[in-house]
């Protein structure tokens, strides 16, 4: 597209978690669709710089990109939609934002002015918006805005988006996301909320160009009509958005509702090519018919909240359909893991994934785990502590260390199998300073991992400060775990993988970070595959049942 760089802006009302990271991931997958260049930015309304250093179970997962931004997990759902990294600027918090003004403050760049919300903060929020379309290289820029509109914390944003959109004219537009909600005694789907949230929005200076709602119910006749005079849009830009099968099914509803179309023409683009969406159906035809299925466990410490481990979900989705094999998670709580009840917990099991994490709760458990998927020669993988985990568990029960341990776990143990790096040691500071973002690794010719790459030297993602200690290596060597996979640099272990198991591999990097649906991740398409062999052989070995 030849032209100015399109700012769409979409803000969320009535209640938070209605999706707004998928709808703008699927928005930007239709007109990639047509051929345009898109990239969505996330920005986040609270204080912390990067929510590196939150708890899971405050904001999920943290998903991290290829230049080692700590960011939100809706970056994962942009990523895995569009197949197009993303990086640090495509993920901005209000701690952030202030940073950089009160950075700008100290070196005096102000000149003496009182420096204020607005228009100091409204301009960073701005320049941050902006620093993206300036790259020239984007025909759209999507920008996510969190939270609720209404929120004392997200005011400077909506500002800021007032601003911009009186600046652009014709090259910027907002999108807000409603709830219609149902009330089930009277049958009846409720357009108050929208009304008022889009009052709100007004109060603030916004006039939202087009309405998605969101409603688990089918909109009535004429309900369009109505949410349309009252909020001062047109019928056709009151989109529906009705719950989904799956999240991957979200930009074909939005394409039969044409927000698209009603994007393009209200941004003043009048010719425009036909969506090819052609890769997209395909992989949805083979995740919704798959020919068989298979049962993983994925064991981790936060398994009541799913999110926690959403990109390995996802890449498990993936791979799954690759393989046209539906992947049924069993979510396995490491803490809740012993010896005695292992063999229940896992019985059944095709593949063992076990999840990354920090610190020891639920470590032994997990441990547990590994030593069942080795002895039962079960698939097996293992992301990064769960690698680490590997390499303890290998330690304590085939060298025979007992007290084998990660430096993490235990400051001074006898057998540090896993150590923090020398570059950690003399770091303070908690946020941004892990060993983060894309590293090289080398593979092994004829590894399990290689193989499934087909590809010797690639480059994964990592978020830790502990790795396998080198001081063990020969001894893991000529017990029969092998290191097949090393950074080519620094020599640092990145791959350990059984000599005598099926399939057995643990990785220091994160593969689950680049699994999308236009590039399902070699590694987890392996593992999903040794799975389906391994459910394969268990079948052929079932009792024979005599009547
Ligand atoms: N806690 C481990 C480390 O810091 C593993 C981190 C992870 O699983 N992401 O090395």
């Amino acid at each position: 597209m030849t032209g100015s760089t399109k700012y769409i802006f979409v803000t969320g009302g009535v209640t938070s978690s209605l999706g707004k990271g998928i709808v703008s991931a699927s928005l930007a997958k239709l007109l990639q669709a047509r051929g345009f260049t898109v990239t969505i930015q996330k920005l986040d309304p609270y204080i912390n710089v990067d929510p590196g250093t939150l708890n899971p179970y405050e904001h999920g997962e943290c998903y991290v990109t290829e230049d080692g931004a700590e960011t939100d997990l809706d970056l994962g759902h942009y990523e895995r939609f569009l197949d197009t990294p993303t990086s640090q600027a495509n993920n901005v918090t209000t701690g952030r934002i202030y940073q950089n003004v009160i950075n700008k403050e100290r070196r005096g760049e102000f000149l003496g002015k009182t420096v204020q919300v607005i228009p100091h903060i409204t301009d960073e929020i701005k320049r941050n918006i902006q620093a993206l379309g300036r790259k020239g290289i984007y025909d759209f820029v999507i920008t996510e805005v969190g939270g609720t509109v209404g929120d004392i914390e997200s005011l400077p944003y909506i500002e800021a988006i007032r601003q911009l959109k009186w600046e652009k004219g014709k090259d910027a537009l907002s999108i807000h996301l409603t709830l219609l909600p149902f009330l089930s005694t009277t049958g009846e789907l409720k357009t108050k909320p929208t009304q008022h949230s889009v009052k709100e929005l007004l109060s603030l200076g916004v006039q939202p160009d087009i309405l998605v709602c969101r409603t688990e119910h089918p909109m009535v006749k004429g309900m369009k009509e109505k949410i349309a005079l009252f909020c001062n849009v047109e019928p056709r830009a009151v989109i529906e958005s009705a719950d989904a099968e799956t999240i991957y099914d979200v930009p074909l509803l939005m394409q039969r509702e044409q927000l698209d179309v009603v994007v393009l023409e209200k941004l003043g683009i009048e010719h425009y090519p036909d969506a090819d969406l052609s890769q997209w159906t395909a992989f949805l035809r083979r995740y919704k018919e798959p020919k068989g299925e298979v049962h993983i466990g994925l064991v981790g410490k936060y398994v009541e909240l799913k999110d926690a481990y959403k990109s390995i979900k996802e890449a498990l989705d993936h791979a799954g359909a690759e393989n046209e094999t539906k992947v049924n998670i069993r979510w396995v709580h490491s803490e809740k893991l012993t010896p005695k009840n292992i063999a229940k917990q896992l019985g059944g099991l095709s593949g063992i994934l076990v999840a990354p994490g920090f610190g020891h709760r639920g470590i032994e458990g997990k441990i547990d785990a590994i030593r069942y998927a080795r002895e039962n020669r079960v698939p097996f993988l293992g992301i990064c502590l769960g690698m680490q985990c590997a390499v303890i568990e290998f330690a304590r029960n085939v060298l025979g260390h007992s007290t084998a341990n990660s430096t993490e776990m235990e400051a001074n143990t006898t057998y540090p199998v896993i150590a923090m790096m020398e570059e950690q040691k003399s770091i303070e500071n908690k946020g941004g300073t892990m060993r983060l973002g894309a590293y090289p690794c080398k593979l092994i010719e004829g590894s399990k991992a290689q193989i499934a790459y087909k590809k010797n030297s690639i480059s994964e993602r990592h978020r830790h400060r502990y790795e396998f200690n080198n001081a063990y290596l020969e001894e893991f060597k000529t017990a029969g775990m092998l290191p097949v996979g090393t950074n080519p640099q620094t020599k640092l272990v990145e791959v350990v993988e059984l000599k005598d198991h099926p399939w057995f591999v643990g990785v220091q990097y994160h593969p689950e970070y680049k699994s999308t649906v236009a590039k399902p991740h070699p590694l987890f398409v392996g593992f999903v595959k040794a799975a389906i062999g391994q459910a394969v052989l268990a079948a052929s070995h079932k009792p024979l049942v005599t009547s």
